[in-house]
């Protein structure tokens, strides 16, 4: 687990901070003795702005790796937004998403269930002191071992979606309670599970059938509509379709009396234009229509990219660059180091030229090759595994930051940098590891960057630190965290 605590040993070989840091002068916004330690962690929580921290992590802490932050505070207004919207559904948080101590401490405060999928998502939760009956444990395929340590631990909610399952049930945990995960269409999502999970309609019968001749406990139906549902759409077919296989429980006797309806909700910064908002007016009537309050069915949800997507914001550094001369000369003078200093709250009017060279001008048309400290092996494997595009903003560049102090990273402008009037070229971004399977980004525009600059990318919350290796020898990003705009009762935070 990363620490939290800006790493200070890094000071010594940062290239880009080490000769005028001292000169640095951090905003007077951002008080050190205003971070809340907590108690058992080392972990701290800034009350200062997304862009802020990115500032201070670099320029006083003397960062070097990637690391993300984490606005926890935006998780706290999903929540608000969920209770808003949604208030007959209990959010069941999907660990997997984003497994980060700090998030599931404050999920855990605010009253959420969780979604886990494997032993230790269980232990995690557990751990936290969650009591078991606030746990769904919604993978249909479950090993044996870890089937047991559910039953050990009296996590009793599970969810099945075959025969075979059904028989492990019975061996390991006959006493559970389950949900039966019926295949959804899931054409309109990015991520699409029903090649792996859910039961056919036509199976249904047959699978509550034995279910009944096993003497096992049958309490609802859960689903998935895919990850990243674009349409809220097949939200109210699966609502549909739930109903008739309640109807099909009811009448071998189970008391069906739980729909899961699973995750898939979007992401809070808008792309595409799916919003929660949309989802919910398509599921919300649904559920009214064919489970209305008389029906006295529960309902919970199993969002994971919902709740974390936009509260996390992972900063690059360059470390290396080649520039692929086309018009050109390669000039291979090699550039000075520098020093960070406070950026200007517009940004200045023109890039800073810190190259011991002549502007470059769009007719010389230069690539810019850009090596990062984090790529598709690390928090970037959201580009294979999440179906993900990336957009990098330029976070400081010729030792100048560039993102204005109040930004928490979410600005929807699709202009890289701040400052309009720089000229942008054509440019590639790559992980650092030796594969060259790892490119972040094969085409995109950009003002001209050098070693010792820093890119960030916003929404990254979801399916990214969760799935990041150490391939090569590099280490995974580490977080530090805010509540940016004060929003979450201190008792929370604690
Ligand atoms: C991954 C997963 C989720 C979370 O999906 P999101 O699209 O992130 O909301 C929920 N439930 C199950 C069973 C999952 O596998």
């Amino acid at each position: 687990m990363p620490s939290a605590t800006p790493d200070t040993a890094g000071l010594a070989g940062s290239l880009a901070i080490s000769a005028k840091s001292a000169a640095y002068s951090p905003a007077p916004s951002l008080h050190r003795d205003s971070h809340l330690t907590t108690s058992s962690k080392r972990e701290t929580v800034a009350f200062c702005s997304v862009s802020e921290l990115m500032r201070t992590h670099i320029a006083d802490h003397g960062a070097e790796d990637a690391f993300f932050v984490a606005d926890l505070g935006e998780v706290y207004r999903q929540y608000l937004r969920w209770q808003a919207h949604l208030p007959r559904v209990e959010p069941f948080y999907a660990v997997k998403c984003n497994p980060d101590p700090r998030v599931l401490r404050l999920l855990a405060k605010l009253g959420l269930g969780f979604d886990c999928a494997s032993r230790a998502e269980l232990q995690a939760i557990l751990e936290l002191g969650v009591t078991p009956d606030r746990i769904v444990y919604a993978n249909p395929c479950k090993q044996a071992s870890h089937l047991r340590f559910a039953a050990t631990h009296q996590v009793g909610l599970l969810t099945f979606d075959n025969a075979d399952e059904l028989h492990k049930i019975r061996r390991l945990h006959p006493h559970a309670q389950l949900l039966l995960r019926i295949l959804t269409d899931d054409s309109k999502s990015l991520c699409q599970l029903g090649i792996k999970f859910g039961a056919p309609l036509h199976t249904t019968a047959s699978l509550l059938q034995l279910a009944h001749d096993l003497g096992l406990n049958v309490v609802g139906v859960s689903f998935h509509v895919g990850s990243g549902c674009l349409d809220p759409s097949p939200f109210a077919d699966a609502v549909q379709r739930a109903h008739r296989v309640f109807a099909q429980g009811a009448e071998l006797g189970f008391d069906m009396h739980l729909l899961d309806v699973g995750g898939g909700f979007p992401s809070a910064l808008i792309s595409n234009g799916a919003t929660f908002e949309r989802t919910a007016a398509v599921l919300g009537p649904a559920l009214d229509q064919y489970f209305p309050a008389s029906s006295r069915v529960r309902f919970i949800a199993e969002p994971g990219r919902y709740f974390v997507s936009s509260a996390f914001t992972l900063a690059v550094g360059i470390i290396a660059r080649r520039v692929v001369v086309r018009d050109q000369e390669e000039s291979l003078t090699p550039t000075e180091p520098f020093a960070f200093e406070d950026a200007l709250p517009e940004g200045p009017t023109s890039v800073v030229n810190h190259h011991d060279q002549l502007p470059p001008t769009p007719n010389d048309h230069p690539a810019y090759m850009y090596y990062v400290n984090d790529g598709v092996y690390g928090s970037f494997n959201c580009l294979m595994f999440d179906h993900a595009t990336v957009h990098p903003r330029v976070l400081a560049s010729g030792g100048v930051f560039r993102t204005r102090q109040e930004d928490n990273g979410r600005a929807t402008s699709s202009t890289p940098l701040s400052d309009a009037s720089a000229l942008l070229y054509d440019s590639s971004l790559w992980g650092p590891t030796c594969d060259s399977i790892d490119c972040i980004a094969a085409a995109c525009r950009l003002p001209q960057l050098d070693v010792g600059d820093w890119l960030y990318f916003p929404d990254m919350g979801a399916y990214t630190v969760c799935a990041a290796s150490q391939f090569n020898g590099f280490q995974t990003s580490p977080v530090v965290y805010t509540d940016a705009n004060n929003s979450i009762p201190y008792a929370l935070l604690l």
